[in-house]
């Protein structure tokens, strides 16, 4: 294998030439979008839901931009992925406005609503992100980030999942995880309910064996996989010199065929085109590889939420949260989102005072006290100075 060459990897990390030419294409009018459907976009089936899903679909959490979503549709990139919480529901909205231009049957959209007190108010969060969404339904609800069995199986949250999909409200029922996936997975398997899982799953995940066999055991029950955070954090580093490679980290994660799409978020052209062109070509080249190869090496920003260095901290203090939000702001620039994060938490302006020796133990290497450190002073932060 090649060494590696700082510059090349950056220039990969950007976008190509070819691709600006093609963004510009992409800003005129989708009125003819049916007259120009993009070929040898590669698709698998969503488990037993019947979806064609295309392999790289679009991840909603941050984009703002119109011109991206339809760039998307005429690339063939046509399911997205959302969820009520997002932008404060303006991820919603946007959807609606551009997708009610487009028939109904010529995309797919899932979104994600929490756990709430009741199946009532489930039902009422999901009203409002139909309207939001200007649809009758959606093809695929998930229950939003589930680290459990317990919570995963939530009685209450399972028969509201039925109900809206009883109602025509969902055309399929799923979950999401971002730790302790596999028993969440597990999970999804017994429940006889949910069709399709939305796991994260990545190039950096220490448990990356454990996750990908019970993928395999859900995918042969005909459970749909969908992969999330499968960029592993955006950037290797805090002070963003080294980006991940995007196509060599979405090739690595479809090489498992039983995972059906991904659904990494896009904020501009530049990064669609990019990542469409994993849609027509899933083999490596070899810049490609050794960029994996190189940033495999690295410690990186993505926790696995393994929980493993909670039990030896002194304060108990919840860190796969924190180092989440941590990724979020210096990996994905999602300040605002990691500041609500931390704010979530509860946690006392100074989490770690008087505790002199840090004795939690990172799998990963990370420095967890200066990191928490870092992240915690985000709530000092006024929201309007945050991106
Ligand atoms: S310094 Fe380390 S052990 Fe102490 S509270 Fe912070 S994370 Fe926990
Ligand atoms: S900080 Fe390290 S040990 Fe703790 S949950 Fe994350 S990856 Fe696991």
């Amino acid at each position: 294998m090649k060494p590696f060459d700082r510059r090349n990897f950056l220039k990969t990390g950007a976008v190509s030439i070819a691709g600006l030419a093609i963004g510009k294409e992409l800003k005129a009018s989708p009125k003819n979008h049916h007259s120009s459907e993009p070929s040898r976009v590669i698709t698998r089936k969503l488990g037993n839901t019947g979806i064609q899903i295309p392999i790289v679909s679009l991840g909603v959490g941050r984009c703002d931009s119109p011109a991206v979503v339809k760039g998307a549709l005429k690339l063939g990139m046509n399911h997205f992925d959302t969820a009520h919480v997002y932008q404060q529901g303006n991820s919603e909205k946007m959807l609606g406005e551009v997708l009610k231009e487009y028939p109904r049957e010529s995309f797919t959209i899932a979104t994600k609503v929490k756990t709430m007190n009741s199946k009532e108010k489930f039902m009422e969060t999901l009203d409002t992100s139909l309207e939001r969404l200007q649809m009758d339904y959606v093809d695929i609800l998930y229950l939003h980030a589930k680290n459990n069995r317990k919570s995963t199986l939530d009685a209450e949250m399972l028969e509201a999942l039925k109900m809206a999909k009883k109602l025509g409200k969902a055309k399929h029922l799923g979950v999401s995880t971002h730790s302790n996936e596999p028993e969440v997975i597990q999970a999804a398997i017994d429940s006889g309910v949910y069709e399709v899982v939305l796991t994260s799953v990545n190039f950096k995940q220490e448990h990356s064996a454990q996750l990908k066999e019970k993928i395999a055991e859900a995918a042969s029950k005909g459970i749909g996989i969908v992969g999330m955070k499968v960029m592993a954090g955006g950037y290797m580093d805090k002070e963003k010199l080294v980006p991940v490679n995007y196509t060599a980290a979405l090739k690595w994660v479809l090489q498992d065929e039983n995972i059906h799409t991904t659904i990494p978020s896009m904020v501009n052209l530049e990064q669609l085109m990019n990542n469409a062109s994993v849609l027509q070509e899933l083999e490596f080249n070899e810049q490609e590889k050794n960029d994996l190869a190189f940033a495999s090496e690295l410690e990186g920003l993505f926790c696995n939420a393994c929980s493993n260095c909670v039990k030896n901290c002194t304060k108990k203090l919840p860190i796969p949260g924190l180092m989440r939000a941590y990724m979020y702001s210096y990996g994905y620039g999602e300040t605002q989102k990691a500041k609500a994060l931390v704010e979530s938490l509860a946690l006392n302006d100074n989490p770690c005072q008087n505790c002199n020796t840090c004795k939690a133990r990172c799998v990963k290497g990370f420095n967890i006290a200066e990191k928490i450190n870092d992240i915690n002073r985000l709530k000092r932060i006024p929201s309007e100075f945050l991106t």
